[in-house]
């Protein structure tokens, strides 16, 4: 029988929502489709791109009427597919690009309320016009946006000093399932009447409803920034470092990169004219910046701070640039040696913390753990150690075919999360659990908190139409 083609999900959803909002064309369709690294593609009935809050309530409720899945999607740079749909015959994408104005921001209060497409670095640069900021900060700022950051709870590299989203959300807006809205767009610093519901939204990964706007907290903007590339004899002499810094520089450090030898020659591959600040080659890198503004001088803070550990030994080495321009070639380093990792080819990526006294011999471990196991992959381990998080790579050799590469990224992935759980620590510290980690969460599930976040969704999403396999994998009988 042929296919009539006026009773396909795609056709009604452009007669109900119309054609400037509903996108059926494959092609156009594709790039919502794949994610960041281009290792996964799927497919989607159609992507939905509406202007407003009430667009959104429109394309869910038509979503809920055709029986049809919904998959939120901020910038696509989410690292655990949670915004690429996984069955192209059942879910839509919902795209919250055109929703990126910023409604209002607010210089007494130090709030701004921004809608869920905004891309992070426009927020930012929006802000600091008015000598304001907002402090979450991750390589992915050009292209992410703040819906797709609260509902991964993003973390970045200023969480040590101003903690993750979760702490930067005053308030928020949500289109629920059923397509009613919630407005609760508050920038109240404080309201203790009873259960915080937006807590429930963030960190979600669109599992529960459809952000659409946020209300922010900021902070002056720091006019001040200094910023050091330190050379360490070790990981545990990092982490003295940074307890000493904490005390020495109070709460003015905003971030603190750990990087091992092999960070300045990824970076050199990905940036082949990058310069290279330091000569000597040293076991481990820091990569440190204090930053304030008003009466504070912060590069005689750090001036000072970094006398006193280079007279004790602490720190072997280290550069202090001397303009904006050389500052940003230190981040580079840190920036390049990610890119260099993906010129390798497919890696094994992870995301774990473990308490922060732990962390010198929990990556020792893991890493022998993993050399044991798969002795012609490299091990590289470096991020934000000031949070105990650390991105603890494995790298196949590159000349493998991609399956046994497969099998190696899924192998050190294996080892890697038992080395996790012996140190109590969380095998996602700032991703997210999206798709990829699906599995491996839900073993780890005790089951009081299994039997609480099942019953969360289930209240607020009876049809389990919110990206169905996404942190839970739910079924209608279960
Ligand atoms: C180069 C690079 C560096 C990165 N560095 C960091 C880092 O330092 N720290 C960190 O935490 N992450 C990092 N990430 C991961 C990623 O950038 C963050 O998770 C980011 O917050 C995702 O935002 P997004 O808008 O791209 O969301 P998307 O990828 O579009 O979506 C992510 C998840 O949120 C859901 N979602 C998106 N928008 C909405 C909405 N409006 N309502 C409800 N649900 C929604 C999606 O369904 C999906 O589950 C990095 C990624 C890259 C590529």
């Amino acid at each position: 029988m042929a296919l009539d083609l006026e009773d396909s999900p795609a056709m009604s959803l452009t007669a109900s929502l119309g054609s400037d909002i509903v996108i059926r064309d494959e092609t156009e369709i594709a790039r919502y489709c794949r994610d960041w690294h281009g290792d996964v593609s799927s497919s989607a009935v159609a992507v939905l791109r509406p202007r407003s809050t009430q667009d959104v309530a429109a394309c869910v409720k038509a979503c809920h009427a055709l029986n049809l899945a919904i998959v939120p999607q901020g910038g696509n740079t989410g690292l655990v597919l949670g915004g690429i749909p996984d069955d192209p015959v059942r879910q839509v994408v919902i795209s919250l690009e055109r929703m990126n104005a910023i409604r209002n921001i607010d210089a007494d209060d130090f709030s701004a309320v921004v809608e869920a497409g905004c891309i992070l670095s426009e927020l930012k640069d929006a802000i600091a016009d008015k000598a304001m900021f907002f402090p979450l900060a991750l390589g992915a700022q050009g292209s992410c946006r703040i819906g797709g950051n609260v509902s991964t709870n993003a973390g970045g590299i200023n969480v040590l000093r101003y903690g993750m989203t979760r702490e930067l959300v005053l308030g928020l807006e949500v289109v629920l399932p059923d397509g009613s809205i919630l407005n609760g767009l508050s920038t109240l610093r404080k309201d203790n009447r009873g259960i915080d519901l937006k807590q429930l939204f963030i960190g979600a990964e669109g599992t529960l409803g459809i952000i659409t706007a946020v209300s922010v907290k900021l902070t002056p903007y720091p006019d001040q920034v200094a910023t050091a590339l330190l050379g360490l004899a070790s990981l545990e002499d990092v982490i003295t470092l940074y307890r000493r810094a904490r005390r020495d520089c109070c709460d003015l450090m905003s971030a603190f990169e750990f990087m091992p030898p092999l960070a300045l020659t990824l970076a050199r591959e990905a940036i082949p004219d990058l310069p290279l600040p330091m000569s000597g080659d040293y076991p481990a890198y820091v990569l440190m910046e204090i930053s304030g503004s008003g009466l504070v001088d912060i590069q005689d803070l750090m001036e000072r701070f970094l006398e006193g550990v280079m007279e004790d030994g602490l720190v072997l080495d280290g550069t202090l640039p001397s303009s904006q321009a050389q500052a940003k070639n230190l981040w580079l380093i840190r920036e390049g040696m990610n890119e260099g990792q993906a010129k390798r080819g497919a890696h094994m990526r992870s995301d774990v913390s473990v308490p922060l006294s732990r962390l010198p011999a929990f990556v020792h471990d893991a890493e022998q753990a993993i050399h044991a196991a798969l002795p012609d992959c490299i091990c590289v381990s470096y991020g934000h150690v000031g949070d105990g998080n650390v991105h603890l790579n494995c790298l196949p050799p590159s000349d493998l075919s991609a399956a046994e590469k497969a099998e190696r990224i899924y192998r050190s992935k294996t080892v890697l999360n038992e080395v996790v759980d012996q140190y109590a620590g969380s095998m996602s510290a700032e991703h997210g659990i999206g798709r990829l980690k699906q599995m491996d969460f839900d073993v780890r599930l005790p089951e009081a908190k299994r039997k609480l976040l099942t019953a969360i969704k289930r209240a607020i999403d009876p049809d389990l139409v919110m990206n169905p396999g996404c942190q839970l994998n739910l079924s209608p009988e279960s």
